[in-house]
């Protein structure tokens, strides 16, 4: 965590998350008996009935694991083509199998035997 907050202390009635790119609490208000407003329930630990999963289609956001199957429906990542890793993947077995046609003739004898 960072060091010493440097503004007060959270407002009363207002969520507790300390946000520290705006090195003050959180304004938002969180619903009755809550200590966070839901954009930061799950981030500080507090919503343990819900679980925040790493998005399939993009592991650099999380969702809701009860929400999952409707996020995939308009996440943001979900238009982009296959990672590059993938076609790379697929390329080096095909140069490997250009590789061995391009053998001498000897080779192509071995291989039948
Ligand atoms: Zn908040
Ligand atoms: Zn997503």
């Amino acid at each position: 965590m960072a060091a010493t907050p440097t503004a007060p202390g959270p407002i009363e009635g207002r969520c507790s998350y300390f946000v520290e790119k705006k090195n003050r609490f959180c304004r938002m208000v969180p619903a009755a008996g809550r200590r966070f407003c839901g954009e930061h329930a799950g981030a500080a630990g507090e919503e343990n009935t819900r679980k925040r999963i790493l998005c399939p289609l993009d592991p650099k956001h999380t969702v809701y694991e009860d929400q999952l199957e409707k996020h995939l429906k308009k996440c943001n990542s979900r238009e982009k083509p296959k990672p590059d890793y993938f076609i790379q993947d697929i390329n080096a077995g095909l140069k490997d199998e250009t590789e061995i046609l391009d053998e001498p003739v000897s080779t192509m004898i071995h291989y039948l035997i």
